[in-house]
C-alpha cells in the first residue's frame, strides 16, 4: 500500500448510504448552545415575563381589596384607586407583551438562521458520495421544514416554559399568603395533570419522528418529479397517473400519522380541561365552608377563584409543552444527525497552499472503489507533464470519470497517491487545490440566474470585458449578443432554456474565467451536428490552450490531437502512448478507434 491512511479509516469516513439509524437521544448543552448568542435579548425577555407575572397578581388583589375593603366602606377614592390600578396593570402589561414578542422573534429567527446555516455549510463540505447516496429532497426537508419546525420550540415553547413557570410560582406563593388551606386545596389538582405526561410524549415522539420521514419522502418524490428531467421522463413514459397514485399513497400515509399526532393525548387534554372546572368548584365549596365557620372573607374567596386561572392555565400548558419539547427532540436529532456526519477528506492540519502550479499530474498505484465489494481503479499509475494533452479512452464504465474525480479530491483513493506538482492532493489545501483545476463535463450546470451571473460564478470580481472576451474565446458571446437582454438573460432552471452545445460552451466560458493550470474535460458523447461541434470545438482552442488537461475523450479529432492517450479498461490503463505509436502496437486502442472510425464513416454517409 502506497502512503495514505489505513482502508478501513478511509471506510469510516466515507458516507454510508445503509447508515444504522441510530436513535441518540440529543444532548440539552448542544441546543442551548444555539441560545447562546442571543443571552442580551434572552435576559430581557426574562425580565419582562417576571414583571408580566407580578403586574398579573395585581387584578385579583385589587378585586379582593373592591370587595372586602372599598366597596364596604364605600370609599369611592379607595374604588377608583383599584379600577384604576387593574386598568393600568393590564396595559403595561399588554405594552410589555408587545416588546416581548419582538424579542422572542428576534432570537427564534436567529437561532433558525443560525441552525439552517451552520447545516447548509456542512453539507457544502460533505464528500459526493453523500450526495450519490442521499435523496435529494430527504436534505431539502432537513434544510427547509425541519429547521421551521425548531422554531416552535424555540420562540414558542421555551418562553411558554418560563412564563408559566413564573406565573405559578407567583401565584402559588400569593395564594399561600392569602389563605394556606384553601391553597391546599387549590394545589390538590396539579399531579393528576403532570402523571399522564411521560407515556403521552414518548408517544408523540415516536410518531413524530414516523411523520417526518414520511415527509421525506414527500419531499424527493416532488423533487425528483418536478424537475426537468423528472417531468421529461414522466411525459415520455406517459406516467402520470402512476406519480399521482405514488403521489396519493405516500401523501394517505402522511394524512393518517398526521391524525395520529393530532391525536395523541387529546384525552389526557380532555382531563386537563376537566380539572380546570372542577378546581374552582371545590374552592367555593371549602371556601364556602370556612367562610361560614371561620369568617373568611368574600374577598379572599372571589381574589382566589381568580387566581386559580393563573394556576391551572400555567400547569396545563406546561403539561403540554413538555410533550412538545420531547416530540420537538425528535427533529432536532434529526438536524444533528447531519451535523455530525464526517465532512469530505478532512485537511491535513499541516497542509499547505498550492502555489505557482505547474500543472504536473501523476497517479502512483492508485486503488479505489466506491463500494467495498467492488473495485473502480486497481494499480493506476501514470504520469502528465505540464501543459500536456491526456486524452483517456477505454470502454464506458471503465472508470475514467473516476480517474478524473481523485484529482480535485471529490474522493479520495483508499491506497496509492495522486500527486500535483509533485504533492500528494492529500497535503494541499482543499480550497488551493480546487482553484487550480477547471472542470468541464457533459452535465453543465447553470444557475436559474442571468448569464452574466453565470458566468460571474467563477470569478465575482471579473469586469464586463473580461466576461466578454471569455465569452468570445468561448465562440458564445455572438449568441449571447443576438439575445435581446444580452448578459442579462435569465438562463432558465439549470439553463434549460439553451441548447446543449450552447450550455456547453457556457461552461466553457465560465472555466476559461477561472483560469485554470489544470483542466478536466469530458467531452460530449452525444452526436452534435456539424455547425455546434464546430463552435465547440474553436471554444476548446483557448480552453486548452497553455493547461494541462486530462480529456475524457469522444472525439476522434480530440483523441489523435492529445499527446499521451491512456486506454482505461476495467479500472487499469491498459495501454498509453501517442496516437500513432497505439494504432502501430495494434492493440486495444488500435481496435477502439478503428470502431468510431467505421462508426464515423456510417455516421457521415447517412448524413449526406
Ligand atoms: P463512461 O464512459 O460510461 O462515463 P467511465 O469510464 O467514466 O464510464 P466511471 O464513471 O469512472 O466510468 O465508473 C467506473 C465504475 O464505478 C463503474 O462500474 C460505475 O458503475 C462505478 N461508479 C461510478 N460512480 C459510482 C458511485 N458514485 N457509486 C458507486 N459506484 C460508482
Amino acid at each position: 500500500m502506497l502512503g495514505g491512511p489505513p482502508v478501513h479509516l478511509m471506510w469510516s469516513q466515507m458516507y454510508n448510504p445503509n447508515r444504522p439509524k441510530v436513535t441518540k437521544r440529543v444532548d440539552l448543552r448542544r441546543i442551548l448552545a444555539f441560545f447562546r448568542p442571543y443571552l442580551p435579548q434572552e435576559a430581557q425577555v426574562l425580565a419582562c415575563i417576571l414583571v408580566v407575572a407580578l403586574l398579573g397578581l395585581l387584578p385579583p388583589l385589587f378585586t379582593r381589596w373592591l370587595i372586602d375593603g372599598a366597596i364596604p366602606a364605600r370609599d369611592m377614592h379607595a374604588v377608583s384607586l383599584a379600577v384604576g390600578g387593574m386598568v393600568a396593570s393590564a396595559l403595561v402589561a399588554g405594552a410589555l407583551g408587545v416588546y416581548q414578542g419582538f424579542l422572542n422573534s428576534l432570537i427564534g429567527e436567529g437561532i433558525m438562521r443560525d441552525i439552517r446555516t451552520s447545516l447548509v455549510a456542512h453539507l457544502h463540505r460533505m464528500p459526493l458520495s453523500f450526495f450519490t447516496g442521499t435523496k435529494t429532497g430527504e436534505i431539502m426537508n432537513r434544510v427547509s421544514n425541519d429547521v421551521d419546525n425548531i422554531d416552535n420550540v424555540v420562540t414558542g415553547t421555551l418562553v411558554s416554559i418560563v412564563t408559566n413557570l413564573f406565573t405559578m410560582v407567583t401565584t402559588v406563593v400569593t395564594i399561600f399568603v392569602l389563605d394556606w388551606r384553601l391553597a391546599l386545596v387549590a394545589m390538590a389538582v396539579i399531579p393528576l395533570m403532570i402523571v399522564p405526561l411521560s407515556p403521552v410524549g414518548r408517544r408523540m415522539y415516536d410518531v413524530r419522528k414516523l411523520t417526518r420521514e414520511k415527509r421525506d419522502e414527500i419531499e424527493s418524490i416532488t423533487q425528483e418529479t418536478l424537475s426537468i428531467s423528472g417531468i421529461t421522463l414522466i411525459k415520455s413514459f406517459v406516467r402520470e397517473r402512476f406519480e399521482r397514485e405514488r403521489f396519493y399513497q405516500a401523501g394517505t400515509e402522511l394524512m393518517k400519522l398526521e391524525i395520529s399526532l393530532a391525536m395523541v393525548g387529546r384525552w389526557f387534554i380532555a382531563a386537563i380541561t376537566a380539572l380546570v372546572v372542577i378546581g374552582p368548584a371545590v374552592v367555593w365549596l371549602t371556601g364556602g365552608w370556612l367562610a361560614i365557620t371561620s369568617g373568611l372573607t368574600i374577598g379572599t374567596i372571589v381574589a382566589f377563584v381568580a387566581f386559580l386561572g393563573r394556576l391551572y392555565g400555567p400547569a396545563s400548558a406546561l403539561a403540554g409543552v413538555q410533550v412538545q419539547v420531547v416530540s420537538a427532540l425528535a427533529v432536532f436529532e434529526r438536524i444533528f444527525e447531519y451535523l455530525d456526519m464526517a465532512p469530505e477528506g478532512a485537511e491535513k492540519p499541516d497542509a499547505t497552499a498550492l502555489r505557482d502550479v505547474r500543472g504536473e499530474i501523476a497517479f502512483e498505484g492508485v486503488e479505489f472503489s466506491y463500494t467495498p465489494e467492488r473495485s473502480a481503479l486497481r494499480g493506476v499509475t501514470f504520469h502528465v507533464a505540464p501543459g500536456e494533452m491526456a486524452a483517456f479512452v477505454g470502454p464506458s464504465g471503465a472508470g475514467k470519470t473516476t480517474i478524473t474525480q481523485l484529482v480535485p479530491r471529490f474522493y479520495d483513493p483508499q491506497a496509492g497517491a495522486v500527486r500535483i506538482d509533485g504533492h500528494d492532493v492529500r497535503d494541499v489545501t482543499l480550497a488551493s487545490l480546487r482553484e487550480n483545476i477547471g472542470i468541464v463535463t457533459q452535465e453543465t450546470y447553470l444557475f436559474h440566474d442571468t448569464i452574466g451571473a453565470n458566468l460571474r460564478y467563477a470569478r465575482p470580481d471579473a469586469t464586463d470585458a473580461e466576461l466578454i472576451s471569455a465569452a468570445r474565446a468561448a465562440n458564445i458571446h455572438e449568441f449571447i449578443a443576438t439575445l435581446p437582454d444580452g448578459y442579462q438573460t435569465v438562463v432558465g432552471e439549470r439553463g434549460h432554456k439553451l441548447s446543449g452545445g450552447e450550455r456547453q460552451r457556457l461552461a466553457i466560458a465560465r472555466v476559461l474565467l477561472k483560469n485554470p493550470r489544470v483542466l478536466i474535460l469530458d467531452e460530449a458523447t452525444s452526436a452534435l451536428d456539424s455547425a455546434n461541434e464546430a463552435a465547440i470545438q474553436a471554444a476548446l482552442v483557448p480552453l486548452l490552450e497553455g493547461r494541462t488537461s486530462l480529456v475524457i475523450a469522444h472525439r476522434l479529432s480530440t483523441v489523435q490531437n492529445a499527446d499521451v492517450i491512456f486506454v482505461v479498461e476495467d479500472g487499469r490503463i491498459t495501454e498509453q502512448g501517442t496516437h500513432a505509436g497505439l494504432l502501430a502496437r495494434d492493440g486495444a486502442y488500435a481496435r477502439l478507434y478503428w470502431k468510431q472510425f467505421r462508426d464515423r464513416a456510417v455516421t457521415e454517409a447517412v448524413g449526406t
